[in-house]
């Protein structure tokens, strides 16, 4: 058994479409990271990809390119992001990549984390 069908079977609960809008509607349809607006349409700087805030590293981890592909996110390690923090973040540890790249960093942590402790208590 991989890590993948170690959570599913944990009954842990994942992202899925229909999520979406609250996401959007969390984040202010804006990158959870630098705030800029996000698209939903491919191949822009500011198009929407779903981030694991903690980088699953797993050999078979999904590329987050469809934003339809969510496999494997969970509600408590999952943001929206743009195509360039997404790419820029990769599997650094979250924290450290936030605070080397923006000057309000503790506000940016804070905010995914209330995110996270909100979903936790509806979701799991
Ligand atoms: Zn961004």
């Amino acid at each position: 058994m991989n890590k993948r069908q170690a959570r599913k079977s944990n009954n842990i609960s994942y992202v899925d479409h229909q999520d979406l809008p609250f996401l959007l509607h969390y984040f202010n349809n804006s990158c959870a990271y630098c705030a800029k607006e996000l698209t939903l349409e491919k191949g822009y700087p500011n198009s929407l990809e779903f981030d694991h805030y903690i980088s699953l590293k797993e050999s078979d981890d999904i590329h987050e390119d469809n934003y339809t592909v969510l496999e494997g996110l969970t509600y408590s390690n999952t943001v929206i992001a743009c195509r360039s923090c997404n790419r820029s973040k990769g599997a650094k540890n979250p924290e450290v990549w936030i605070k080397n790249s923006f000057n309000n960093a503790d506000e940016i942590i804070d905010r995914i984390e209330f995110y996270f402790s909100s979903t936790s208590f509806s979701f799991l």
